[in-house]
């Protein structure tokens, strides 16, 4: 067995989603997980917006313009007038759905339902369209085996339990295609498993059904030593520890979603990273195996806040971080990086939802520093103590940058740097030059 998961735009047109049909159309058995079509989860945030704020114009237009854009597909996708006219039923109720939804009070719950239509749309039309091609598959649905319990964590026993039963129902069958973001909770509502989840779910349901590999199908040819969004010349990388890509994935590299390394590292399950528009190039191996010293790969996250807490009289004495870390941990909040002195302790967190409730809690051990608008750049390898120089290099390359926090040796995958959000792309790009273009 093995899990494939294609991204928004590699299901993104008709012809795309016809080319996915193709590339999955082989006799090994396969889980084919789907995201929605590129733009759909976008535009399906905004008319749930639009519905929290009560603007009722707004988001019918919305609705009905998003509708009109399937249709078209539909004419598309389908050569049959038996399956155009399916397709087109399919999407009538689904958008039926959709507008029921403008009529009552809207909450967390209806927003979640919202959401989750892109993938169980795209899953819905992949399907039709092997129908229509002759070509057997399965529609196996997500809601009914992915699931997330009260902490929103991956509910792994329930998930093994009912997708392999789904599969197993089909003993004759190869292609399974299912949805991935949307799960539900503990209480059996539709939930999902956040932006950019699809991956997540891929992971899961390759842990789940203990599959040989993970495919994950995108728009790039790999994971890439930087940040291809902000820096020219960027290269993929042939192989990755699991390790490396975790970091760079929890860094912000958008090509994976930041939990969806961690269960395949400890299933030993090697991922795959593909481009669907170029389905011959090799892409990126993500797997146990520690291949090649030194630097690898830089990755940069956004929307980081810094909280300095300063010189109280508590400060250093013994037991003090402990009570610190108490704070974030009643509050849920996980923290990035630290660095310490002998006045101060800063921390980094990206999840401000407790913020208010943190610092004030900080403030009975000292005064306390708030700081928006930061970012991580994490600098990824394998850095074996014996070779020296890596820390310099990167500090070298950043000398015209203000750094405000510096994290080393934490683990040997990683050099961690705060910098102002502003000066990102240019820390990226001077990293870039220095680490990568002149070697
Ligand atoms: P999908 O819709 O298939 O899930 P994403 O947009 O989530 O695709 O992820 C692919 C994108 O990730 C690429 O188009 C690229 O712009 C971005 N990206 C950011 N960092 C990296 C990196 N280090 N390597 C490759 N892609 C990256
Ligand atoms: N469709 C979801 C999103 O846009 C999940 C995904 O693409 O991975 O966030
Ligand atoms: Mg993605």
């Amino acid at each position: 067995m093995i899990v494939l998961k294609f991204g928004g735009t590699s299901v993104g047109s008709p012809e795309r989603i016809k080319e996915v049909a193709n590339l999955v159309n082989t006799s090994q058995k396969k889980v084919v997980v789907l995201s929605a079509m590129s733009g759909t989860t976008n535009s399906l945030v905004e008319i749930a917006d639009y519905l929290y704020k009560k603007n009722h114009d707004s988001a019918n237009e919305a609705i009905l313009a998003l509708e009109q854009k399937y249709y078209e597909v539909i004419n598309q996708l389908f050569s049959t007038i038996e399956y155009k006219e399916k397709g087109k039923e399919l999407i009538h109720s689904h958008f039926t759905h959709i507008k029921s939804f403008t009529q009552d009070m809207f909450t967390l719950f209806e927003e979640k339902a919202i959401l989750a239509q892109g993938e169980l749309i795209s899953t819905a039309l992949l399907h039709y369209y092997f129908n229509e091609q002759n070509i057997d598959s399965v529609l196996i649905p997500a809601l009914n085996f992915m699931r997330i319990d009260k902490e929103g964590e991956p509910d792994l026993f329930y998930i093994k339990e009912n997708i392999n039963r789904e599969i197993d129902n089909n003993p004759t069958n190869t292609i399974f295609i299912t949805q991935g973001f949307i799960c539900r909770n503990a209480f059996g509502e539709i939930d999902n498993l956040r932006r950019g989840g699809s991956d997540y779910s891929a992971s899961l349901i390759g842990v789940a059904c203990n599959a040989q590999e993970i495919q994950i199908w995108t728009d790039i040819d790999g994971m890439h030593n930087n940040d291809p969004r902000f820096v020219d010349n960027t290269k993929p990388l042939a192989n990755l520890s699991f390790d490396e890509a975790a970091e760079l994935a929890y860094f912000g590299a958008k090509i994976l979603h930041p939990a969806s390394v961690q269960p395949c590292k400890i299933a030993n399950i090697p991922v795959r990273l593909k481009n669907t528009m170029k389905p011959e190039a090799s892409g990126t191996l993500v797997s146990s195996e520690i291949n090649g010293k030194g630097i690898k790969a830089i990755a940069a996250k956004d929307n980081i806040t810094a909280i300095k807490i300063k010189s109280g009289r508590m400060l250093l004495a013994h037991g003090f971080m402990r009570k610190v870390f108490e704070i974030f941990e009643t509050y849920k909040t996980s923290i990035d990086m630290i660095t310490t002195s002998e006045v101060a302790v800063s921390v980094t967190i990206d999840d401000t939802k407790h913020l208010n409730d943190i610092v004030k809690e900080l403030k009975k051990y000292g005064m306390v520093e708030v700081d928006t608008d930061l970012s991580i750049i994490c600098v990824v390898g394998d850095f074996i103590a014996e070779s020296k120089g890596y820390a310099f290099k990167v500090m070298e390359s950043l000398q015209n940058i203000s750094l405000r926090m510096i994290s080393y040796g934490g683990s040997r995958h990683n050099v961690s740097l705060l910098v102002n959000t502003s000066d990102k792309k240019e820390a990226l790009n001077s990293l870039h030059n220095n680490l990568f273009n002149h070697v």
